[in-house]
């Protein structure tokens, strides 16, 4: 990174609540912008690329939802989404609109500032690690990711791990950072049943922070874009890859 800092875009129509974020961010030593409105943030979100964006689901223009949408569309970047209400956070979840985490207003800076830390570190550390070594795996790597660790194929999916890329059939499939981290964890342990909890742990790893809720918001995501047979769930316990014969 050369001594860049690490830039976040904050996405807030009511200036007081988006200048006392982009104050406190600045104050931990990220490069601040802030959009107010839907196109503003897309534009840029283009102009001048993220490492994480803070989203408002309200806004004028188009919605933080639309706005999700077009900024993943450009390229996977990690995207905490400000609700209004906790039930608002559940149709979104329901709905799989792509963001990594969700924070419910009202909020304390002092939240905020501790979430972009740890949905950034999540992700470095995603792409640092990339996936664990599955128990007797002899081709599996201890510590990294070497430039030429083969795609896993898992029937008609394909996965890069090294360029974070994901095929299936002939069609490449967009998957936002925590998505994709969540593959590459299930695909490690292939046909291992794992509980909400586990995944929390290994891929989130901070389980007091998100809950059970956002583990299956994301196995629903995977299996809209990748397919319903990927990942079976196994009632009472969690869920398992399906590696197909
Ligand atoms: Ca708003």
């Amino acid at each position: 990174m050369n001594g860049d800092r690490r830039r976040v875009l904050v996405v807030e129509d009511e200036a007081s609540i988006a200048e006392a974020m982009a104050a406190r961010l600045r104050a931990e030593g990220f490069a601040v912008d802030i959009a107010s409105d839907g196109p503003g943030a897309v534009a840029a979100a283009t102009l001048d690329p993220p490492d994480l964006v803070v989203l408002d689901v309200m806004l004028p223009g188009f919605d933080g939802i639309e706005v999700c949408r077009r900024i993943q569309a450009e390229r996977p970047v990690p995207v905490l989404m400000v609700t209004a209400r906790d039930d608002e956070t559940d149709v979104l979840v329901g709905l799989g609109v792509g963001a990594d985490d969700y924070l419910t207003k009202p909020f304390s800076i002092r939240e905020l500032a501790a979430r972009v830390h740890a949905l950034l570190r999540r992700v470095e550390r995603a792409g640092q690690l990339g996936v664990d070594p599955a128990p007797g795996d002899p081709s599996a790597s201890t510590t990294s990711t070497p430039a030429t660790e083969p795609p896993l194929r898992l029937g008609d999916v394909s996965i890069d791990r090294v360029e974070r890329r994901v095929v299936r059939g002939d069609r490449e499939v967009h998957l936002t950072p925590t998505e994709f981290e969540l593959l590459v964890y299930l695909a490690g342990r292939p046909r291992a049943v794992l509980s909400r909890d586990q995944l929390l742990g290994g891929v989130w790893g901070w389980p007091g922070d998100v809950t059970t809720r956002t583990v299956d918001s994301h196995v629903k995501s995977l299996r809209r874009k990748l397919g319903s047979e990927l990942i079976r769930t196994v009632h009472g316990v969690g869920y398992a890859l399906q590696v197909p014969r």
